[in-house]
């Protein structure tokens, strides 16, 4: 057993608190990981307002991660002591019949088929003050050490600078692969994307990435236009500074609506105006954000009718993880695109509430 410092979130709406807890020895097919350096997501913030679905308190959040294997498991073959690796809150257990699709990047074993609360045999390796401590999703990188099933770690390469390719196991990889893998953003088209945090300037990089002419960026927050045309936005747009609605000025801008929309913040409104946002023939709206559990939307069905796509991405689309985050990271390496420009504070452990109130606002 080790003992070491983790978030652990009490109960849903109250900041996180550093306690020392206890982290078993990883069982059979399970791995123990030190883990390096973390980001914080907007997911691990609906977590904590309780929003997150079928969490169970206490819980230590965090899903951002990467560190060193510290000990295996019996049967662990693919990762040994001191590897680097990403735990990845979207497994690939190799088995199912989504991992067998090669479209598919879903694991049957992932957080939408059953809670990840628990590890797979039920049992928790976290506890404080002689309390069980629930995982989330598995991986709970705000703690100095974690525990995850293989299936759900990807080997990196060894030079890669932990603190800066945790962005791989949620916000980039979402971002970018929502624009490579799930809309197949073409050369030329035109792209817009709602909501410039960690995940759409990924989106921006994405669409960058594979050759849009045109990338329209939407924030209410005009301190993120900077960042965004570094990446590679070519025009940064305020709904708020429009009169009407954002979906009639960006066709106003296009002629008939972008080839492809993003949504990545999260509300009902912003997805419906993504939506509208794209050319009523061909148009592609991807859904990125995510609603508070329990949401729904309603659509005018004419938006659709007329040909219009409403598609989803979990995780970036098709990145089989324990596959394709190595090649990311590998891409990275060769200076492929710099997703280091996300990183906008990097601060201790111990601040990881302070890191929470920059993210509300909006830093
Ligand atoms: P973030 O809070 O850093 O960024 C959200 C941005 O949206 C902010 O810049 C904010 O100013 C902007 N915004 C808010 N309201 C707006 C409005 N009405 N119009 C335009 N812009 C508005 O969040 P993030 O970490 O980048 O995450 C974004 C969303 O993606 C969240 O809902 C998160 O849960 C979700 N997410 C989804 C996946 C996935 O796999 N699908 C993975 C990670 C995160
Ligand atoms: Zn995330």
């Amino acid at each position: 057993v080790i003992k070491c410092r983790a978030a652990v979130a009490w109960t849903p709406g109250k900041p996180l608190s550093v306690e020392e807890v206890e982290v078993a020895p990883p069982k059979a097919g399970e791995v123990r990981i030190k883990i390096v350096a973390t980001g914080i997501c907007c997911t691990d913030e609906h977590l904590l307002q309780g929003c997150f679905p079928h969490a169970e308190f206490p819980v230590i959040p965090g899903h951002e991660g990467a560190g060193i294997v510290e000990s295996i498991g019996e049967g662990v073959i693919s990762v040994k002591p001191g590897d680097k690796v990403i735990p990845l809150c979207m497994p690939q257990c190799g088995e199912c019949s989504f991992c067998q699709n090669p479209e598919s990047n879903f694991c049957k074993k992932s957080h939408f088929s059953e809670t990840q609360n628990l590890l797979p045999d039920k049992t928790s390796r976290f506890s404080c003050k002689g309390k069980q401590i629930h995982h989330f999703l598995w991986v709970s990188t705000f703690a100095e050490y974690t525990v995850v099933p293989e299936y759900a770690v990807a080997k990196i390469d060894d030079a890669a600078p932990l603190d800066k390719v945790c962005l791989f196991a949620c916000g980039f990889s979402t971002g970018y692969g929502a624009a490579i893998n799930t809309a197949k953003v073409k050369p030329g088209s035109t792209c817009a994307v709602f909501g410039l945090g960690g995940v759409g300037l990924s989106v921006v990089m994405g669409c960058k990435a594979a050759g849009a002419s045109r990338i329209i960026a939407v924030d209410i927050n005009k301190d993120k236009f900077a960042k965004a045309k570094e990446l590679g936005a070519t025009d940064c747009i305020n709904p708020r500074d429009f009169k009407k609605p954002i979906q009639e000025v960006l066709t106003e801008m296009t002629g008939q609506g972008v080839d492809f929309s993003f949504e990545a913040i999260g509300q009902a409104d912003t997805m419906i105006a993504a939506l509208a946002s794209c050319n009523m023939s061909t148009g592609v709206f991807v859904m990125v954000g995510e609603l508070d559990s329990g949401s729904q939307i309603s659509i005018d069905p004419g938006l659709l009718l007329t040909g219009r796509t409403w598609k989803g991405s979990v995780l970036g689309g098709s990145w089989r993880m324990r596959e394709c985050i190595p090649k990311l990271v590998a891409s990275y390496l060769e200076k492929k695109f710099n997703s280091d420009l996300l990183i906008t504070h990097t601060l201790p452990f111990a601040k990881v509430n302070e890191g929470f109130e920059l993210l509300r606002a909006g830093k």
